[in-house]
């Protein structure tokens, strides 16, 4: 079976790239956008404080006496040389301005009446005015439009047909026409006055910081998402190695490892229990064709006692005692057979987790002295003494794998010893554990072979090896324990027996 793989510009690497590209393009065209209305919106802030302060003035000049008065009318232009009287005193809060003093005195007239050019020779504070604006080389105009819409003023920078301002519900503002920013107000005595300013240089210059913006963001974009290249890239490559050594050991290759990233982070806690997983795998497929050979190895024994019988008794005519000799061999070697299938089947059981059978609160001791009695004949067989001290304990189990479990430690300790020898069963309570030991005065056990005492089909003497073991017994002990929670612990001593103890929780 292929999997597939992960290919340097798989989907993956590529949608990360185009979130992270969308993010920062967003990020960089929501800073740009606010920086350039920030700058935009101060520039209009200083324009329009501009433009309000000089309406001021322009205002001041149309009515030094205030904006409700009605312009004075029209005196006679004074004789030559007359005397004129003091000037007019300047209204205080021009005065603290710092304003210049107002022009000589100058026959008012009213605005109908004036001519745009002495309007504004009449207005030295807005030639002032203007001379500063020259110098920032930004003109201010001015239109004053009378209550007929005749237009009384015009500044000469202003447009040849300035915009008459609509007398809406707002009786001043600002609005923007043609690269033109104009505040606008009209005064109770009947006039419009609109003050403008051509903003072109202002617009093309704000034109200008957007360009950078745009060039500097795209600039940070492509670095951006350079980077962001470069980190998915390294980030991804060990799941690109991951993926080719899953690869392979889909093939059937199960020694490939993924090599260890360097750095203590999430792929190198996923590289280690990936590594764990695929040698945990190998073990396993290794036993189970070791258990298969081995399993395969135990059957074919009785196999060919069984044909090899049935053949001899087949080949000619043979005597009633050969024939039962040959049917008894025939006999052993089923019993043999269906033993190590039994075996087989409970090791299998074992493997599901001790599943197949309901767990109950179990008399350990009661079971332990059953086994007991059953063994008694084999004991005697053998000569062997069997003693017990069987304290009552219980603990939750299966009955018939408990049992399974005592039977197995039990037989053991009776074929494993010398004849005349001794096997004690006890039970007893520890603090958590309900124990049943089993010992005997037999050959004892090779410390090199403990470690594999419990491992399927081990045998530490396949010769001496009693009849009907397989090497399964002690497997399967193991696991019925282990699937109850337990544990058990060996302590042996070669040549003068052995000690085997069951803890079970309870
Ligand atoms: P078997 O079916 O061959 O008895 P087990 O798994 O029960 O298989 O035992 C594995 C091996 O452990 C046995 O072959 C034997 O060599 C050794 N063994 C088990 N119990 C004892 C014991 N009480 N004393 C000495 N050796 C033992």
């Amino acid at each position: 079976m292929k999997l597939p793989r992960i290919r340097l510009n798989g989907s993956l690497r590529w949608q990360l790239q185009l979130w992270h590209g969308l993010l920062l393009a967003l990020v960089l065209a929501g800073f740009a956008w606010t920086s350039w209305r920030l700058q935009r919106a101060s520039l209009f802030a200083r324009v329009d404080q501009e433009l309000e302060h000089h309406a001021q003035l322009v205002i001041r000049e149309l009515h030094p006496h205030g904006p409700n008065q009605s312009p004075p009318p029209r005196q006679p232009p004074p004789p030559d040389g007359a005397d004129l009287g003091p000037p007019p005193e300047l209204p205080p809060d021009q005065e603290s301005a710092g304003l210049p003093a107002p022009p000589p005195p100058q026959p008012p007239q009213p605005p109908e009446q004036m001519e745009e050019a002495q309007l504004e020779n009449l207005n030295p504070l807005l030639a002032k005015e203007r001379d500063d604006q020259d110098l920032r080389k930004n003109f201010l105009y001015e239109v004053v439009w009378g209550p007929l819409e005749r237009i009384l003023l015009r500044s000469d920078s202003a447009p040849k047909s300035p915009l008459q301002p609509t007398a809406g519900s707002a009786r001043s503002g600002f609005r923007i026409h043609d690269n033109l920013r104009e505040y606008f107000e009209f005064l109770p005595s009947g006039e419009c006055i609109l003050v403008g300013k051509e903003m072109g240089d202002d617009f093309a210059s704000l034109n200008r910081a957007a360009w950078i913006l745009f060039a500097v963001g795209g600039a940070v974009l492509l670095i951006g998402l350079f980077i962001g290249w470069m980190i998915t890239s390294g980030l991804l490559r060990p799941l690109i190695t991951i993926n080719h050594t899953a690869a392979k050991i889909a093939e059937g290759d199960l020694s490939q490892r993924i090599p260890m990233p360097s750095g203590e982070n999430e792929i190198s806690g996923l590289v280690r229990v990936l590594n764990q997983t695929f040698s945990r795998l190998e073990t396993s497929f290794e036993r189970q064709s070791q258990f298969t050979a081995d399993a395969s190895h135990e059957l074919r024994t009785p196999i060919s006692v069984i044909i090899t019988h049935a053949q001899n008794a087949l080949a000619r005519e043979r005597s009633s005692e050969e024939y039962r000799e040959s049917l008894a061999a025939c006999h052993r070697a089923a019993k043999r057979m269906q033993q190590l299938t039994e075996s087989l089947l409970a090791l299998v059981r074992v493997d599901q987790g001790g599943r197949g059978g309901e767990r109950i609160t179990c008399r350990l001791d009661q079971i332990a002295g059953d086994t007991l009695e059953l063994l008694k004949p084999l004991a005697d067989e053998l000569h062997i003494t069997l003693e017990s001290d069987l304290k009552p304990v219980t603990c939750t189990g299966n009955p018939a794998q408990l049992a399974q479990v005592c039977n197995n430690l039990l037989e053991n300790a009776i074929r494993y010893n010398a004849s005349g020898g001794r096997v004690t069963l006890r039970t007893s309570r520890e603090p958590g554990f309900s124990t049943i030991s089993v010992e005997d005065t037999g050959r004892g056990i090779d410390p090199d072979d403990l470690p594999h005492l419990f491992e399927r089909f081990f045998r530490v003497d396949k010769s001496r090896s009693h009849g009907s073991g397989a090497g399964l017994g002690l497997a399967i002990t193991e696991g019925i324990v282990k699937a109850h929670g337990g544990k058990i612990e060996i302590i042996s001593q070669l040549g003068e027996g052995s000690l085997f103890i069951v803890k079970l929780p309870g």
